[in-house]
């Protein structure tokens, strides 16, 4: 069935748009775009999401920098360090890679990055403006679900949407970004009740539970759009949190996993690192 949204796709070609916007900025003023990833202690995980990320950077043109600190760095340095690369000319994008290890206060340290250079779009700063609808870095995850939905024109006005998962990271910020959009918005969560009755009115359904395949025929709508913000991780390999198989044919367009919502993460991030570098320049 051809109903796939091809999430490599789509962020192939917001890479491309960063790397020309990337390009054009330091042609005409010199400064070249530089987002910074700040690692604390060694998780196999994050080093693949960082490696991927350094090689991103270089493909758009932008200046990449790693900032690799022991596991044993305690909150006052890692924060330091967050102070000390925030205030570098040369670095518009600065993330501090999670998980960091338990003894760090994760929400504390994100603080620390001033919102103009908050290349997650997760400090209180950005969200607070993203409610609030004054321009500044959106969260990469929920803003890279729009980009998805926008290149399926995908008719979002007046929509209902329904997201199941309130998190800080994905589902809330996903609801503003819908409701800026005009969608009428439902967010559901682990104390909803009729969580199945609530999914089969959604046009747009977005999963974001972290529990495999959790979501099956039975929440859809005939011809809804399903996005699966899920990464869950199985013996046999990757999985959302919508069962695909039994979910493909009832969706009209629907996410797989991998090759969906996950490569609009990276691409997302870039895109706020330039938009940020352009500011900088006044632009
Ligand atoms: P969290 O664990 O922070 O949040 C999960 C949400 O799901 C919570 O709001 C929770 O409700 C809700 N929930 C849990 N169980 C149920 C249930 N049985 N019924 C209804 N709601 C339920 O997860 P994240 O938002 O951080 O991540 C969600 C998923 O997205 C994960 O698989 C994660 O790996 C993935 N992810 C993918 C990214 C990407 O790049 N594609 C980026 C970020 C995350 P309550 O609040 O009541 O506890």
């Amino acid at each position: 069935m051809d109903n796939l949204i091809d999430g490599k796709a789509v962020a192939a070609s917001v890479r491309a748009e960063v790397a020309e916007r990337t390009k054009k900025l330091f042609d005409e003023t010199g400064i070249r775009a530089g987002l910074a990833v700040i690692i604390v202690g060694e998780d196999p995980a994050s080093e693949v999401y960082v490696r991927n990320k350094h090689t991103a950077c270089h493909e758009a043109g932008m200046h990449s920098l790693e900032v690799v600190m022991p596991a044993e760095t305690t909150q006052a340095e890692l924060e330091a360090k967050v102070d000390e690369v925030s205030a570098d000319p040369a670095i518009h994008g600065l993330i501090v890679q999670m998980p960091l290890p338990s003894h760090l206060d994760t929400e504390a340290a994100i603080e620390r990055i001033p919102f103009a250079k908050d290349a997650d779009g997760l400090t209180s700063g950005a969200m607070g403006r993203l409610m609030t609808l004054q321009p500044g870095p959106l969260p990469c995850t929920p803003a890279g679900v729009i980009e998805l939905l926008k290149a399926y024109d995908v008719d979002m006005k007046g929509a209902h949407a329904v997201i199941v998962g309130r998190s800080e990271i994905v589902g809330k910020p996903q609801a503003h970004l819908l409701l800026k959009e005009d969608c009428t918005v439902t967010i559901c969560h682990s104390r909803t009740k009729d969580l199945e009755g609530i999914c089969q009115q959604a046009d747009i359904l977005v999963a974001a539970v972290g529990r495999p395949k959790m979501l099956g025929a039975q929440h859809v709508k005939d011809g809804a759009v399903v996005i699966d913000v899920g990464i869950n991780r199985l013996p046999e390999g990757l999985c959302g949190d919508v069962d695909f198989d039994a979910v493909q044919p009832k969706a009209r367009l629907i996410t797989p996993v991998p090759g969906g919502v996950g490569p609009m993460t990276i691409a997302m991030l870039l895109k706020n690192t330039v938009l940020a570098a352009e500011a900088s320049a006044g632009r």
